[in-house]
């Protein structure tokens, strides 16, 4: 029997109505995420992939319940979350993690790392003592790679590295199934990020967790990701198993984020020629008619200024929404 994602999320939707301009025009509303289906199964990783502003990071968010959905549906271990209200997301909210990009912005600088990671044990009770909590804070510590003698150092005694090792312990301490990992390495050096790439690696092998990693740079993803979706202005436009992706990406926007990546691998550098797109992403409160990336797409035809092309399965597990793949 095929055994139930962890995860799913069903035709999820988050528009945000900005403030009415004038008395006589409806207020602009910002469509951010439009529609988006997906599902993660326990131990595994989905890579959310592209541009600033495509809606990825509301995505995580409106899944974890941090901003309510305007529509759609969220299944976690059997419940679908968006019907929940705040109490009855409470025993979920244990289960479901965030780490941010800058876990430093999500630190207090006036509190130790020893109390920020002993904070979400004592908030849910998960710890009966002041000990108990300090040798737990101790060993999440040496299990991220900190070293425990460092729990009464404030966060700007840190490097960026270590403090995203900080965020992960916190994370951590609330025993978690599903994390949402927030471009957790865009803002560190590359060798740093190959580091906490490991990291998560491990944990995830270990403690069998689930992750939805966010990221803006197809890179990244690449070796943690067992399947990668690309969204572009709040639609998926291409899901895949990862290897997939790289080595035969359909959608013309997908083609042309994996030629802008600077690749060492000279197999991927020969493959993904560089694609230059013209214009800017369109904006999320009007946006284009037809295919959404028809006004920068290389190969766009009359069709696809009025027509939207479904997300469709045009190999066994390649889904693309464009309507010559
Ligand atoms: Fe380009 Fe048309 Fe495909 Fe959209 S549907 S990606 S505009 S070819």
């Amino acid at each position: 029997m095929e055994e139930q994602p962890l995860l799913s999320v069903r035709e999820l939707v988050k528009h945000f109505r900005l403030p009415r301009r004038s008395l006589w025009r409806a207020p602009d509303v910002v469509r951010a995420v439009d529609g988006v289906s997906f599902d993660i199964s326990r131990g595994k990783t989905l890579g959310l992939v592209g541009e600033s502003g495509c809606g990825k990071t509301t995505t995580g968010r409106t899944i974890l319940q941090l901003m309510r959905a305007t529509a759609g549906e969220v299944h976690f271990k059997g419940e679908d979350l968006c019907l929940l209200n705040d109490t009855e997301m409470r025993p979920f909210r244990n289960g479901m993690q965030i780490i941010f990009q800058d876990p430093y912005a999500s630190l207090d600088p006036r509190m130790t790392i020893g109390k920020a990671i002993a904070e979400p044990l004592m908030i849910h009770k998960l710890c009966q003592t002041r000990e108990e909590a300090r040798d737990r804070v101790q060993g999440l510590m040496e299990r991220v790679g900190l070293n425990p003698y460092f729990i009464n150092r404030y966060p700007h005694e840190f490097s960026g590295g270590q403090r995203q090792r900080i965020g992960i312990a916190r994370a951590l301490a609330v025993d978690p199934d599903f994390i949402v990992l927030d471009e957790p390495v865009s803002s560190l050096d590359v060798s740093i990020q190959a580091q906490i790439l490991n990291l998560l690696q491990d944990l995830q092998d270990e403690l069998e967790l689930t992750y939805l990693f966010i990221a803006h740079d197809l890179r990244v993803v690449r070796h943690i990701s067992d399947r990668i979706a690309v969204m572009y202005l709040g639609l998926i436009v291409e899901m895949a198993q990862g290897v997939e992706i790289y080595d035969e990406p359909l959608h013309p926007y997908t083609q042309a984020l994996l030629s802008a990546v600077p690749w060492t691998d000279p197999r991927l550098a020969r493959k993904h020629q560089r694609i230059v797109l013209e214009g800017e992403v369109s904006s999320a409160i009007n946006p284009p008619s037809g295919c959404r990336f028809h006004p920068r797409c290389p190969i766009a035809e009359d069709r696809c200024r009025n027509e939207s092309p479904q997300l469709r399965e045009v190999q066994p597990e390649h889904w693309v929404a464009c309507h010559l793949a």
